[in-house]
């Protein structure tokens, strides 16, 4: 059985830190989008990867890209881990519908992730921009992306380490 985590609440994931009036009142963590990451045993993002060559693809490819490959093997995949960043962004404008967001809207930081496990991601980033530097060093994270009818709805997300 799995350890139980400390933002796991009979089996299902609580933002941590939600106290109301002095007392903690969980605050249920939902994906935004099912099926594309996973908080179990540590965030991860759920791609695929082919066995014959060992390309990694998030979100998951029908069949390997790899020009120098001839066969094309895909297997489900979790990926996780650290990463630098290669580039970013700032979104310093309200994203239009359907996007959802906390008001009032604050401006964040959009990197793109040369991760460890030879993935390019783009990702919303935790840190504020003047602490976000090119070559930094990263970790996928799953972080609220906003709050709707008492709920956190969550995605992937890159921090500092
Ligand atoms: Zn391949």
């Amino acid at each position: 059985m799995a350890e139980k985590r400390s933002n796991e609440v009979d089996g299902a994931f609580v933002e941590e830190g939600s106290v109301a009036g002095g007392s903690f009142v969980p605050v249920l963590r939902v994906p935004a989008v099912p099926g594309l990451f996973s908080e179990e045993g540590g965030a991860t993002v759920l791609g695929n990867k082919c066995l014959a060559c060992g390309t990694p693809y998030f979100p998951k490819a029908a069949e390997c890209h790899n020009p120098r490959c001839g066969e094309s093997r895909m297997a489900d995949c979790a990926f996780g881990g650290k990463g630098v960043i290669w580039s970013y962004s700032v979104a310093d404008f309200p994203p239009p519908p359907p996007h959802k967001f906390d008001k009032p809207f604050k401006s964040y930081v959009i990197g793109v992730i040369d991760m460890d496990n030879g993935l390019r991601m783009v990702g919303q980033m935790v840190d504020p921009l003047e602490h976000v530097r090119v070559g930094a060093q990263v970790e996928l994270v799953v972080d609220t992306l906003y709050h709707e009818e008492g709920k956190a709805y969550t995605s992937w997300k890159f921090k500092l380490v």
